[in-house]
This record gives C-alpha cells, sequence and structure tokens, in this order.
C-alpha cells in the first residue's frame, strides 16, 4: 500500500477524535536557522473543517489496527474497516514535508494498540523522538496516550509532546464496562496524575531555574494535558459529564475537555444508539464547562436531581438565571463582581470593565451599549443607574419563552441519516459566537 492510500486511511480513522485542538507552546524556536518550525511568531493556529478535523494539524493514525473493542470506535477489533499502518518514520518524513510545504503546523498523533500498550506507546514516542532530535522540528506535537502503557513511557512521551492527553471517552465506569470493555476508569486517572505530577515538578524546576537566574537547560515536558468525552452513545446525563469534567480539573489540573457528539460511525455495533444526540447539546455542555472554569458555577448549580440534562432551548447561564429568580435583580452598581458574572448576558471581560466603571461613575444602559453589553439578555436581570426591571417581568412565567426558540412541530422522518435542522443549526452557531466571545 503506498503512503497516499495510508494517509487517506489513518487521517480519516482519525477524526473521530475531538481533543486536539491545541494552545499555544512559546518553548520553540527555530531562530538562527537551527532546526525547522517553531511554535512562537505566528503561533498554532487551528481550525476545524466542517467534519471535525483540525487542519492545522496533520492528524493521522500510526496504526488503524486495534486489539481493543471499543464499541464506540470504528477501529475497534470486530470492525469491518481497511487497515493500515505507518511506520513512525513514514510519519516524521510526512510530517515534516507538510511542515515544510506550510500545510500544517504541528502534529497530533494517535494510534490503535497494536501487539501491547507499552509497544504502541513505544512507536508513537519514537515519531516524536526522531521529530524532535534528529530533525530538530521545533512545531507543535500532540501526542495520544495509552492508559495501560506504564507510567515511565507516558512520563517520557512528555518530554518530546507540547500536549499530552488520555480519553476519558465516557463518565461513567459502568458505561465503560459496556461499550469498551478493554478501558478502566482508575487507569486512566492514574495515567492523568503521573502527567499531572510531572507537569507541576517541570514548572516548578523551571521557576526555580528563573528564580536562580540559572543559565542551566532548563527541564522540557509537556505544558499540558486533555481529554475527551463522547456524548451520547451511553445513557449518561449531562450532570455526569460535567461531575467528571469537575473532577479532572480539580485533580488532574486538566486544560480541556472536550466533548464530542457521538455520531453513528459506519459499521456501527448493535449496542449503540442508531442516533446522534442533538448537536446542540454538546454546545450546551461547552458553554457548562466554560461556566464551572471561568464563572465559578458548580456543577449542582447547572445541573440538579430532578433535572440532571441541560436545557438544550437556552444557555446554561440563562438557564440557572431562570431557576434562582429570587437572586435577581443585580445592581450592577453595588454587587460584588462574583455576582455580576451571573447575570445572563453578561461576560467576564465586561463584568471586569463595569466594576473598573463603576469607581468614577454609575454605570448606565448607554455605558453598557458601549460595551456592546446583550441588553436584551442582560436587562430583565440587573438594575443599574436608569434601569430598573420591573419585578413582574422577573417573576413572569413569559420570561423564559422571550429568549427560547418558538415552538414547532416535530417531523416524522425514519430515514437513516439525522437531520438537523435549521433553527438547532442556528443555535449551535450562536453558542459557537457566545463561546468565543465568553458572553453568556
Ligand atoms: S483503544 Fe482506541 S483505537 Fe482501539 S478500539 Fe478503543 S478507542 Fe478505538
Amino acid at each position: 500500500m503506498n503512503t497516499l492510500k495510508k494517509l487517506e486511511i489513518l487521517a480519516d480513522a482519525a477524526k473521530y477524535d475531538a481533543s486536539c485542538a491545541s494552545s499555544g507552546a512559546a518553548r520553540k524556536d527555530s531562530t538562527g536557522g537551527k532546526g525547522v518550525g517553531s511554535t512562537g511568531g505566528t503561533g498554532i493556529c487551528h481550525s476545524y473543517a466542517p467534519d471535525g478535523r483540525c487542519i492545522s494539524l496533520l492528524k493521522v493514525l500510526l496504526t488503524n489496527v486495534c486489539l481493543y473493542d471499543c464499541h464506540y470506535c470504528i477501529n475497534r477489533r470486530s470492525s469491518n474497516v481497511q487497515r493500515a499502518r505507518f511506520t513512525p518514520e513514514e510519519v516524521v518524513e510526512l510530517t515534516l514535508s507538510f511542515y515544510k510545504r506550510n500545510y500544517i503546523e504541528g502534529l497530533f498523533l494517535s494510534s490503535g494498540i497494536i501487539r501491547s500498550a507499552d509497544y504502541t506507546m513505544e512507536l508513537v514516542i519514537r515519531v516524536a523522538k526522531l521529530l524532535r532530535e534528529e530533525h530538530h522540528f521545533r512545531g507543535y506535537i500532540h501526542l495520544k496516550t495509552i492508559p495501560e502503557a506504564s507510567p515511565e513511557l507516558i512520563a517520557e512521551a512528555g518530554k518530546y509532546a507540547d500536549r499530552l492527553s488520555i480519553n476519558v471517552e465516557l463518565p461513567k465506569q459502568e458505561s465503560l464496562k459496556k461499550l469498551a470493555p478493554e478501558k478502566n476508569v482508575q487507569r486512566t486517572r492514574e495515567a492523568m496524575s503521573t502527567i499531572n505530577a510531572r507537569i507541576t515538578e517541570t514548572k516548578a524546576d523551571r521557576k526555580e531555574l528563573r528564580k536562580r537566574r540559572s543559565t542551566a537547560k532548563k527541564p522540557i515536558f509537556a505544558t499540558g494535558q486533555s481529554t475527551q468525552m463522547i456524548v451520547g452513545a451511553d445513557d449518561s446525563n449531562d450532570g455526569d459529564f460535567l461531575a467528571r469534567a469537575g473532577d479532572l480539573y480539580g485533580n488532574f489540573k486538566l486544560n480541556r475537555v472536550y466533548y464530542s457528539a457521538f455520531s453513528p460511525i459506519p459499521e456501527p455495533s448493535v449496542i449503540l444508539p442508531l442516533q446522534a444526540p442533538p448537536l446542540v447539546r454538546e454546545h450546551r455542555l461547552y458553554q457548562a464547562d466554560w461556566l464551572m472554569r471561568f464563572y465559578h458555577y458548580g456543577v449542582d448549580e447547572l445541573t440538579t436531581a430532578d433535572a440532571p440534562n441541560l436545557d438544550l432551548d437556552i444557555d446554561p447561564k440563562l438557564s440557572w438565571a431562570l431557576r434562582n429568580r429570587h437572586t435577581f435583580p443585580i445592581d450592577i452598581n453595588r454587587s460584588p463582581l462574583e455576582m455580576l458574572y451571573r447575570i445572563p448576558g453578561l461576560g467576564v471581560r465586561n463584568a471586569k470593565r463595569i466594576v473598573r466603571l463603576r469607581r468614577h461613575h454609575g454605570v448606565s444602559l448607554e455605558d453598557l451599549i458601549k460595551l456592546r453589553v446583550n441588553l436584551k439578555k442582560t436587562m430583565p436581570f440587573m438594575i443599574c443607574v436608569n434601569h430598573h426591571p420591573a419585578r413582574l417581568e422577573l417573576s413572569s412565567s413569559d420570561l423564559r419563552a422571550k429568549f427560547a426558540p418558538p415552538p414547532k412541530q416535530l417531523e416524522m422522518d425514519f430515514s437513516a441519516a439525522p437531520i438537523v435542522p435549521a433553527a438547532e443549526k442556528n443555535m449551535v452557531k450562536q453558542a459557537g459566537v457566545e463561546a468565543l466571545h465568553g458572553e453568556f
């Protein structure tokens, strides 16, 4: 099989993995003509093709042959797909030639498990080692690690990669048992703990060297780790996903948790759902995740025992506000910053600007317009110098309807391909825009 054919198969097999978004990593640059590539300067930019692939990285599998039989995965042992395998040298050559042609800014490398977890991990590490040590590649490298591999190998991978990731895949052990019988939450946690310990240690060592103004060579290790969970492949509710994400951020300092809506794969396993979850569910999870990380919301505030799933029609911050109307209206000229974060439509950046502004004068609607605050969303929930919402409006049962999309008649559609309604696409688009601005 020629390289092009292998690339076709292995790049296609890798597209289901969403955990490849990269962040800037400033430790390498090739100024002075030494080596090739750089993570500085223009930085790493990443854009997504419509099928979800991160197109600025060469996103590829070393092989799609796998010993494991994870039901949600197209590369599982029992799947009837064409198999291919790169040698580490072939991946290195591809990466360098793509990089030199300016097609990519780095490599995202994952692999099916062949022979054993350790053997596979060694091959993955070999690619990164060759790139870094033989070819002095300074571009971005993201390696997918295998939790079952030995901690020494996982730690070694971190010496060459900018980012490591281990996919949690499903939030509950029971689901993993059913859908990925060879995987184990505990092993994943141990591997994440190993990576986290090394990241923390390396940061502390580097800080110490900086403090002593030492010229000694700084230790190098990946700057972060991330993971992915598949949404809609099992019966886990949004509360389960957010609780697992909260646990991972808290205990292992993960940079990102990615939520990937399960899409029925070719050659699906019979125990998988036939339909994909609504796309908007994935976006609501991203919004809730954002609220946990930047707005200090607790998991138990975003979902409750009575409502374990996020509202698909309105964003989770608005949903919380509507459930907690007694907290509002909030006076933006008097309340602490943390309370301003709770006002729907007011993002972290604008809340901080308001706090700065109110030191000089009372903040008015005109100021909010200048700050481009989403007034339609904000006004029922806040007080400013020339606005006080009517109590009646805040307690009105119509308030939710003001923000939710109009109800529509559901269609009976039994065709195999899930159809995403235009309204839902727009909501997803809107959610994406809100996430970009962080203004929920
Ligand atoms: S171990 Fe990875 S590649 Fe193998 S079947 Fe499971 S998810 Fe797929």
